[in-house]
């Protein structure tokens, strides 16, 4: 089935348009600088030279409009008939409590969306200009949604409560939902396929490190818990993102520098983690270079990110009482064998012994660990597109076949 996958952010569309027969993307882009007069269409066909378009594109519905005819365009495109898009596939950044799994996206399902809208402010409301625009444009094609959340969605309460009164958790849904979740799934299936070991039985750490981080503690193919919490600001340190930290501290320093409640969140969101720790970069390339170079405050962003996420390995082992496979994945988890190097280290205890070769010399999805580790671990880029573009074409195939449709191409 082709399926167009959109990532729909305030000011951005990310977009592949997926073949999950072949499992190869046939196309994808992005738009940028959504509502300013200079907005760029980047756009790459499989096996083409990337194109860049520059032009004003004022909201949601004419980006989305740009990236059908872009798909469509004779010189550019790999479709000749907007009906060759059979179903779009969105990302929806919080699902609450609503949804714990992927859905077609139905009158009722918008309304439980915009009823979530409180839960991610930031992110959810162009989520669902994104559904609303492409719902224009293709009033017959099959909506899905697919959820960073949902996937979290069976923690426990020993998991997903915050030592807070139980009231605030039943009058706001104040809890931990965690997110990444597309990712977190995708790599822990991986991990056991290339482990040629049935998921279900297998203890999982999932390490997504991007500019985003989070872990996932995945027991018998649940997750059972994860470090980013009711935010995204929870748990790992992040490119800006503080992660874990006495809830006093926010306080303390909004007293002490007079914040408003919105300036100390963007003190906690985009002035924190590593950029903060480092005064450098939120670029873990960037912080790396100062790390060679010996800057003493690029070195402790370092140390204290990767710290934070071996401990969090160490919490996971203990919550699901052992432990098969650690997966990295994410534009840092991927790529830096530093980072997995320094959380990996001094792991034999747990069972984790890393080959210094192989983690030097990854390339694509592969075993890191020693023959003789306890431990799987495993390098994987993730592919949260795919499981997007695969959980929607499951979703049209029960629709097709509950109400008897059949389609002819
Ligand atoms: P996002 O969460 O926005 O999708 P990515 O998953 O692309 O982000 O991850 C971005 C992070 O990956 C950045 O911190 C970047 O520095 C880091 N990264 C990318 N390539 C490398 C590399 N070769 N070595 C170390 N870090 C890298």
């Amino acid at each position: 089935m082709k399926i167009l996958v959109l990532n729909c952010g305030s000011s951005s569309i990310k977009y592949q348009f997926i073949d999950t027969h072949e499992k190869v993307t046939l196309a994808k882009g992005q738009v940028e600088r959504i509502g300013m007069s200079s907005a760029v269409l980047t756009h790459q066909p499989h096996g083409k030279e990337k194109i860049r378009i520059v032009g004003e594109i004022l909201d949601h519905t004419i980006a989305i409009e740009y990236v059908i005819a872009v798909l469509l365009s004779p010189n550019h495109g790999v479709i000749k008939d907007k009906n060759e898009i059979e179903a779009v596939g969105h990302r929806v950044v919080h699902g609450g409590e609503t949804f714990s799994g992927s859905v077609l996206i139905t009158n009722q399902v918008m309304s439980a969306l915009k009823e979530n809208i409180e839960l991610a402010p930031l992110h959810n409301p162009p989520n669902i200009k994104g559904i609303e625009a492409a719902k224009k444009h293709l009033p017959n094609t099959p909506q899905c949604g697919v959820f960073d959340t949902s996937f979290h969605s069976k923690m426990p309460p020993k998991a997903y409560l915050y030592g807070i009164p139980y009231e605030l958790y039943k009058k706001y849904k104040i809890r931990r939902y965690g997110f990444h979740g597309t990712s977190h799934r995708y790599v822990a299936l991986r991990a056991a396929e290339m482990l040629n070991k049935p998921y279900e039985k297998l203890k999982i750490i999932t390490a997504h490190l991007g500019n985003g981080c989070s872990m996932a503690a995945i027991d018998q193919g649940i997750s059972v818990d994860t470090t980013m919490g009711f935010t995204p600001l929870e748990g790992l340190i992040m490119g800006t993102r503080s992660g874990d930290m006495d809830p006093s501290v926010i306080l303390y320093v909004m007293g002490k520098e007079g914040l408003t409640l919105s300036e100390a969140n963007t003190l906690m969101n985009k002035h924190s983690g590593l950029i903060g720790l480092s005064g450098e970069s939120s670029d873990m390339r960037e912080i790396e270079e100062a790390v060679e170079q010996n800057v003493k405050r690029a070195k402790n962003a370092f140390e204290v990110f990767c710290y934070r996420i071996k401990k969090y390995v160490g919490a996971y082992t203990a919550a699901m009482g052992g432990l098969d496979a650690l997966v990295f994945t994410g534009g840092i988890g991927e790529n830096s064998c530093k980072v997995r190097k320094l959380v990996c280290d001094n792991m034999n205890y747990l069972g984790i012994e890393l080959d210094d070769s192989l983690n030097e010399n990854v390339k694509g999805e592969t075993l890191i660990s020693t023959n003789k580790s306890k431990v799987a671990v495993l390098r994987i880029p993730t592919n949260e597109e795919l499981v997007i573009a695969l959980d929607t074409e499951q979703i049209v195939l029960e629709q097709r076949k509950s109400t008897g449709e059949v389609k002819f191409n």
